[in-house]
Protein backbone atom coordinates (compact mmCIF):
# COMPACT_ATOMS: atom_id res chain seq x y z
CA UNK A 1 0.00 0.00 0.00
CA UNK A 2 1.40 3.54 -0.92
CA UNK A 3 1.54 6.35 1.57
CA UNK A 4 -1.45 7.71 0.27
CA UNK A 5 -3.80 5.02 -0.35
CA UNK A 6 -6.87 3.92 1.56
CA UNK A 7 -7.52 1.03 3.02
CA UNK A 8 -10.83 -1.14 2.49
CA UNK A 9 -12.47 -0.52 6.04
CA UNK A 10 -15.70 -2.95 5.79
CA UNK A 11 -16.82 -3.25 9.55
CA UNK A 12 -15.74 -1.19 12.39
CA UNK A 13 -14.95 -2.85 15.94
CA UNK A 14 -16.45 -0.24 18.87
CA UNK A 15 -15.64 -1.20 22.22
CA UNK A 16 -17.26 1.11 24.89
CA UNK A 17 -19.10 1.86 28.03
CA UNK A 18 -21.91 -0.58 29.01
CA UNK A 19 -23.26 2.45 30.44
CA UNK A 20 -23.81 5.82 29.60
CA UNK A 21 -21.08 7.73 31.53
CA UNK A 22 -21.64 10.97 33.41
CA UNK A 23 -21.29 13.52 30.86
CA UNK A 24 -23.53 14.34 27.51
CA UNK A 25 -20.73 13.80 25.54
CA UNK A 26 -20.17 10.70 25.99
CA UNK A 27 -23.63 9.80 24.26
CA UNK A 28 -22.91 12.50 21.47
CA UNK A 29 -19.57 11.17 20.95
CA UNK A 30 -21.03 7.28 20.66
CA UNK A 31 -23.85 8.30 18.11
CA UNK A 32 -21.34 11.09 15.98
CA UNK A 33 -19.22 7.61 15.63
CA UNK A 34 -22.32 5.76 14.26
CA UNK A 35 -23.32 8.95 11.62
CA UNK A 36 -19.45 9.27 10.86
CA UNK A 37 -19.71 4.68 10.17
CA UNK A 38 -22.87 5.32 8.30
CA UNK A 39 -21.44 7.96 5.85
CA UNK A 40 -18.41 5.60 4.99
CA UNK A 41 -20.40 2.89 4.40
CA UNK A 42 -18.40 0.93 7.43
CA UNK A 43 -20.62 -1.43 9.03
CA UNK A 44 -20.26 -1.96 13.02
CA UNK A 45 -19.35 -4.81 14.96
CA UNK A 46 -19.76 -4.53 18.63
CA UNK A 47 -20.64 -6.56 21.74
CA UNK A 48 -24.45 -7.01 20.87
CA UNK A 49 -26.05 -4.95 23.76
CA UNK A 50 -28.59 -2.55 23.82
CA UNK A 51 -27.24 -0.68 27.51
CA UNK A 52 -25.00 2.29 27.21
CA UNK A 53 -22.97 4.00 25.06
CA UNK A 54 -22.72 0.65 22.97
CA UNK A 55 -26.17 0.88 22.77
CA UNK A 56 -26.47 4.48 21.55
CA UNK A 57 -23.57 3.82 18.40
CA UNK A 58 -25.46 0.80 17.29
CA UNK A 59 -28.90 2.56 17.37
CA UNK A 60 -27.75 5.04 15.20
CA UNK A 61 -26.07 2.81 12.56
CA UNK A 62 -29.09 0.84 12.59
CA UNK A 63 -31.43 3.90 12.14
CA UNK A 64 -29.34 5.12 9.01
CA UNK A 65 -29.61 1.99 7.62
CA UNK A 66 -26.14 0.27 8.33
CA UNK A 67 -24.87 -3.27 9.31
CA UNK A 68 -24.72 -4.21 12.57
CA UNK A 69 -23.58 -7.33 13.95
CA UNK A 70 -23.39 -8.01 17.62
CA UNK A 71 -21.58 -10.81 18.94
CA UNK A 72 -22.47 -11.50 22.48
CA UNK A 73 -21.89 -14.41 25.18
CA UNK A 74 -24.42 -16.79 25.84
CA UNK A 75 -24.18 -15.59 29.98
CA UNK A 76 -25.29 -12.45 28.76
CA UNK A 77 -27.71 -12.73 26.46
CA UNK A 78 -29.51 -14.89 29.17
CA UNK A 79 -29.51 -11.37 31.26
CA UNK A 80 -31.43 -9.60 28.58
CA UNK A 81 -29.12 -7.30 27.47
CA UNK A 82 -29.10 -8.44 24.14
CA UNK A 83 -30.44 -5.33 21.14
CA UNK A 84 -33.04 -6.80 19.74
CA UNK A 85 -33.16 -5.21 16.48
CA UNK A 86 -29.74 -5.90 15.12
CA UNK A 87 -28.58 -7.24 11.38
CA UNK A 88 -27.33 -9.72 12.73
CA UNK A 89 -26.82 -11.49 16.72
CA UNK A 90 -24.02 -13.99 16.72
CA UNK A 91 -24.11 -16.09 20.79
CA UNK A 92 -20.70 -17.53 21.48
CA UNK A 93 -20.29 -19.42 24.15
CA UNK A 94 -17.63 -16.99 26.53
CA UNK A 95 -16.02 -13.59 26.33
CA UNK A 96 -13.21 -15.02 25.07
CA UNK A 97 -14.80 -16.52 22.18
CA UNK A 98 -16.57 -13.11 21.29
CA UNK A 99 -13.47 -11.13 21.47
CA UNK A 100 -11.94 -13.46 18.90
CA UNK A 101 -15.10 -13.42 16.55
CA UNK A 102 -15.45 -9.47 16.49
CA UNK A 103 -11.48 -9.40 15.85
CA UNK A 104 -12.02 -11.49 12.48
CA UNK A 105 -15.04 -9.77 11.47
CA UNK A 106 -13.66 -6.07 11.88
CA UNK A 107 -11.15 -4.17 10.06
CA UNK A 108 -10.45 -1.68 12.86
CA UNK A 109 -11.02 -1.46 16.09
CA UNK A 110 -12.70 2.12 17.99
CA UNK A 111 -12.72 2.14 21.40
CA UNK A 112 -15.08 5.11 23.12
CA UNK A 113 -15.20 5.75 26.92
CA UNK A 114 -15.77 3.03 28.53
CA UNK A 115 -14.66 0.55 32.13
CA UNK A 116 -12.97 -2.21 32.72
CA UNK A 117 -14.50 -4.15 29.72
CA UNK A 118 -13.52 -1.30 27.38
CA UNK A 119 -10.23 -0.93 28.90
CA UNK A 120 -9.62 -4.65 28.34
CA UNK A 121 -10.62 -5.32 24.77
CA UNK A 122 -8.65 -2.21 23.72
CA UNK A 123 -5.21 -3.35 25.24
CA UNK A 124 -6.01 -6.51 24.39
CA UNK A 125 -6.64 -6.20 20.64
CA UNK A 126 -3.39 -3.58 21.14
CA UNK A 127 -1.36 -6.46 22.40
CA UNK A 128 -2.38 -9.08 19.50
CA UNK A 129 -1.16 -6.49 16.70
CA UNK A 130 2.00 -6.37 18.71
CA UNK A 131 2.38 -10.12 18.58
CA UNK A 132 1.60 -9.93 14.74
CA UNK A 133 -1.72 -11.37 14.67
CA UNK A 134 -3.24 -8.74 13.11
CA UNK A 135 -2.26 -5.28 11.27
CA UNK A 136 -5.55 -3.66 11.77
CA UNK A 137 -5.46 -0.42 13.11
CA UNK A 138 -6.67 0.62 16.49
CA UNK A 139 -7.62 3.66 17.79
CA UNK A 140 -9.44 5.58 20.87
CA UNK A 141 -11.92 8.09 20.18
CA UNK A 142 -10.72 10.84 23.35
CA UNK A 143 -14.02 12.31 24.22
CA UNK A 144 -13.11 15.00 26.57
CA UNK A 145 -10.03 14.08 27.27
CA UNK A 146 -11.12 10.48 28.33
CA UNK A 147 -7.99 8.71 27.22
CA UNK A 148 -5.13 10.95 28.31
CA UNK A 149 -4.58 9.33 31.81
CA UNK A 150 -3.83 5.63 29.33
CA UNK A 151 -2.03 7.75 27.00
CA UNK A 152 0.38 8.81 29.74
CA UNK A 153 0.98 5.40 31.36
CA UNK A 154 1.71 3.95 27.54
CA UNK A 155 4.41 7.12 27.55
CA UNK A 156 5.79 6.17 30.78
CA UNK A 157 5.94 2.20 29.59
CA UNK A 158 7.71 3.81 26.72
CA UNK A 159 10.05 5.86 28.84
CA UNK A 160 10.70 3.21 31.50
CA UNK A 161 11.44 0.86 28.47
CA UNK A 162 8.68 -1.44 28.84
CA UNK A 163 7.17 -0.66 25.53
CA UNK A 164 9.02 -0.08 22.33
CA UNK A 165 7.82 3.32 20.54
CA UNK A 166 6.96 0.92 17.88
CA UNK A 167 4.46 -0.39 19.57
CA UNK A 168 2.83 2.46 21.45
CA UNK A 169 2.32 4.59 17.99
CA UNK A 170 0.02 1.79 17.29
CA UNK A 171 -2.75 3.41 19.22
CA UNK A 172 -4.36 5.95 17.13
CA UNK A 173 -6.05 8.79 19.47
CA UNK A 174 -8.58 11.62 17.98
CA UNK A 175 -11.23 13.83 19.72
CA UNK A 176 -13.61 14.13 16.55
CA UNK A 177 -15.07 10.77 15.02
CA UNK A 178 -14.75 11.97 11.50
CA UNK A 179 -11.17 13.22 11.45
CA UNK A 180 -10.57 9.87 13.90
CA UNK A 181 -11.81 7.70 10.68
CA UNK A 182 -9.65 9.66 8.50
CA UNK A 183 -6.55 8.88 10.45
CA UNK A 184 -7.49 5.09 10.14
CA UNK A 185 -8.37 4.59 6.53
CA UNK A 186 -4.22 6.28 5.81
CA UNK A 187 -2.89 3.81 8.55
CA UNK A 188 -0.59 1.96 6.92
CA UNK A 189 -0.73 -1.87 7.48
CA UNK A 190 2.50 -3.04 9.19
CA UNK A 191 3.59 -6.14 8.96
CA UNK A 192 4.16 -8.80 11.41
CA UNK A 193 7.97 -9.05 10.65
CA UNK A 194 8.42 -5.74 12.18
CA UNK A 195 6.19 -6.33 15.30
CA UNK A 196 8.37 -9.57 16.18
CA UNK A 197 11.59 -7.71 16.09
CA UNK A 198 13.13 -8.00 19.35
CA UNK A 199 16.60 -7.18 18.44
CA UNK A 200 16.10 -3.21 18.29
CA UNK A 201 16.74 -1.63 21.82
P1 LIG B 1 -17.40 -1.77 30.34
O1 LIG B 1 -16.49 -0.78 29.71
O2 LIG B 1 -16.81 -2.41 31.57
O3 LIG B 1 -18.80 -1.27 30.53
O4 LIG B 1 -17.50 -2.95 29.31
C1 LIG B 1 -17.91 -2.67 28.01
C2 LIG B 1 -17.24 -3.60 27.04
O5 LIG B 1 -17.29 -4.93 27.53
C3 LIG B 1 -18.01 -3.58 25.72
O6 LIG B 1 -17.18 -3.13 24.64
C4 LIG B 1 -18.49 -4.98 25.54
O7 LIG B 1 -17.81 -5.66 24.49
C5 LIG B 1 -18.26 -5.68 26.87
N1 LIG B 1 -19.48 -5.67 27.72
C6 LIG B 1 -19.55 -5.31 29.01
N2 LIG B 1 -20.81 -5.38 29.51
C7 LIG B 1 -21.56 -5.81 28.49
C8 LIG B 1 -22.96 -6.08 28.35
N3 LIG B 1 -23.80 -5.94 29.33
N4 LIG B 1 -23.39 -6.51 27.15
C9 LIG B 1 -22.53 -6.68 26.12
N5 LIG B 1 -21.23 -6.44 26.21
C10 LIG B 1 -20.72 -6.00 27.36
Amino acid sequence: MSENEEQVIRRCCVFSGSSPGARPEYRAAASALGEALLEEGIGLVYGGASVGLMGVTADVVLAGGGEVIGVIPEALQAHGVAHEGLSELRVVGSMHARKREMAELADTFVALPGGLGTFEELLEILTWAQLGDHAKPCAALDVCGYFQKLAGLLDQAVSERFLKPVHRDLLIMGSEPRALLAAILKAPRVSAGKWLDRTST
